[in-house]
């Protein structure tokens, strides 16, 4: 596949500069990133500018799961329960490296909200909705055949317990492997570069102006259509972009905590219903760590300025300690946060979590399409719907000329389901397995490549920054690797290893490297800030 780095970057902006762009899109989150993906494949022309780092937004914070959303057939949304479901059967084909099945287990207790007959329907719908065609079949286990498989799931009134079949993935690295997808078929992407405003001739877009936040440079970039895929930027952006923007939002909050997997010994995710309230909280295992998460509070500011609260974890802890009481987790067993905001769009729902997530593409006639809503599990479809909607607005000769939706096709040209299966089996050491287990045949080039003595966290640091645009070490730490999440003392202690490949590959003085440095800490420092604000 193409380089996607710093290098490419520098001479996408170029190109920005002195190039007319069918398409730009803003927001390099997954939407943006599966519309790029689309519309280069199709033949149009495209450009993508991210304010921040790729999948710095929602699609880095979100639960990780790539699923038909079992709650949703609560609200009788059996729609868009089928259409990720059968969304989450073409992950698992383009994208066999980052989205693996997994096991849920809902334990039923003797006073559970939903009662065994009830969600033993849920259960035969779910599989009926994925066609027939989930990982595993649900299962129904009575109490000492839970326990077996669940010891540590509380005793006292449980009944029993159903297990069905979803998957996780790597939310931000599948970002920035639909990028590299998009790079590969020409698609103009560049992060750090911030919309501003837009500029309109004969009421039409023409360009729009945004600025390089690393140059601060500001230049305008010419196109014909413009699509808007920024979640919950959408109202703040909408407003920068159309004089006559209406607000569509109804963002909520989202709060998850990791914890070391020794701490919560898990044999499959499970799914902790919240007492007296129809909200459910996951416990997910991840390599090393549990994910537990998530809250869904109101949330009207600006998305950057979420934060966790120590209310946010006293709850967390307190649905997980319920479900789990012989862990006794108290907040000295977590080992990182991380908060994201959901860009639902209003639907006059009086409870948050009952807000729909369907998706909502706007039309604008000066050439503008607005996205928003949406789960990550569907992202394929609805960049496929969005590039639809907006080719509307091309004339006819243009369309004809254009090649059909092929976003069926693996991500990454090195990993099919087969290939992918192969280098993990062939795997003989343990930097292999680590490696072929997230890149699948890509992780033997990426070692064949590189000298030997290189540890895997270097190696790692490579292919971020020569093929994901990595520009920094947050970005890095937070968006590349698990070590921000799962590791103790978020992996610091690999810290001067790291150093050693940024300063190489991008140049960096002693100046630079030292206020790298000092960025990575602060953020460690603010990542733990709800500790001190009790
Ligand atoms: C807590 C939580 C858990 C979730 N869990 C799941 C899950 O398990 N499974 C699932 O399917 N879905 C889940 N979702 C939903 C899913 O994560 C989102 O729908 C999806 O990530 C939205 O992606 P996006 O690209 O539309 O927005 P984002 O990822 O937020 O991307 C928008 C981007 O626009 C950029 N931007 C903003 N302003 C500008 C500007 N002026 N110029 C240029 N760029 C700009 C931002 O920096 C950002 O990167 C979850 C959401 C949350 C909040």
């Amino acid at each position: 596949m193409k380089e996607f780095s710093f290098q490419t970057r520098q001479e996408n902006i170029k190109k920005m500069q002195n190039e007319n762009f069918d398409l730009l899109i803003i927001g390099g989150g997954i939407t943006g990133a599966g519309v790029a993906r689309d519309a280069a494949m199709r033949g149009l022309k495209v450009a993508l500018v991210e304010a921040n780092d790729f999948a710095f937004g929602t699609s880095s914070r979100s639960s990780k799961l790539v699923h038909g959303g079992i709650r949703y057939l609560e609200n009788y949304e059996f729609h868009l329960v089928f259409e990720a479901l059968s969304e989450r059967a073409k992950l698992f084909e383009i994208a066999p490296h980052l989205v693996h099945p997994l096991r849920f287990m809902i334990p039923l207790f003797e006073n559970s909200r939903v009662g065994p007959f009830l969600m033993g329907l849920g259960m035969i719908l779910y599989d009926a909705l994925a066609v027939f065609q989930t990982p595993e079949m649900h299962e129904k286990l009575n109490k000492i055949e839970t326990l077996n498989r669940m010891p540590i799931v509380r005793g006292s009134d449980l009944v029993g317990s159903f297990i069905y079949s979803d998957g996780y993935m790597d939310d931000d690295r599948l970002v920035h492997e639909t990028l590299r997808s998009a790079n590969d078929s020409g698609a103009t992407a560049v992060n750090y570069v911030e919309v501003v405003k837009a500029n309109y001739s004969m009421n039409k877009i023409s360009s729009v102006q945004v600025r390089d936040k690393n140059s601060q440079k500001v230049f305008d970039i010419k196109c014909a259509h413009v699509i808007s895929t920024v979640g919950p930027w959408t109202d703040l952006v909408g407003e920068k972009l159309v004089s006559d923007w209406k607000k569509i939002l109804r963002p909520t909050k989202g709060v998850h905590l990791t914890l070391h997997k020794d701490r919560l010994n898990l044999s499959s995710a499970v799914v902790m219903a919240a007492q007296k309230s129809s909200r459910i909280v996951f416990a997910i295992p991840r390599h090393e760590m549990i994910i537990i998460g998530t809250t869904d509070t109101d949330f009207q500011e600006a998305p950057e300025t979420a934060t966790v609260t120590a209310d946010d974890i006293a709850y967390l802890l307190r649905v997980t300690n319920e479900y789990f009481p012989g862990a006794k987790l108290t907040e000295e067993d977590i080992l990182s946060t991380y908060v994201g905001v959901r860009p639902l769009v209003k639907d006059g729902s009086d409870v948050e979590g009952k807000t729909s997530r369907e998706h909502t593409i706007m039309s604008d006639p000066r050439g503008l399409t607005f996205v928003a809503g949406g789960k990550y599990t569907t992202y394929r479809l609805m960049s496929e719907q969005i590039v639809d909607r907006a080719l509307k607005s091309f004339p006819i000769e243009k369309r004809l000329g254009l090649n059909r939706c092929d976003t069926n096709r693996p991500l990454n040209n090195w990993t099919t389901p087969d290939s992918y299966e192969q280098a993990v089996y062939e795997a003989k050491n343990e930097k292999e397995e680590f490696l072929a287990s997230r890149y699948g045949m890509e992780a033997y080039k990426i070692i064949e490549e590189n000298d030997d003595d290189l540890s895997v966290w270097q190696l790692e640091a490579i292919q971020s920054i020569r093929n994901t645009m990595c520009l920094n070490l947050v970005d890095f730490y937070v968006r590349r690797v698990p070590l921000m999440l799962g590791y103790r003392n978020h992996g610091l202690q690999f810290l001067d290893e790291i150093v050693e490949i940024f300063r190489s590959e991008l140049d960096w003085s002693d100046n630079e490297t030292r206020s790298q440095l000092e960025a990575l800490k602060k953020f460690v420092k603010e990542e733990s800030d709800w500790r001190l604000k009790k």
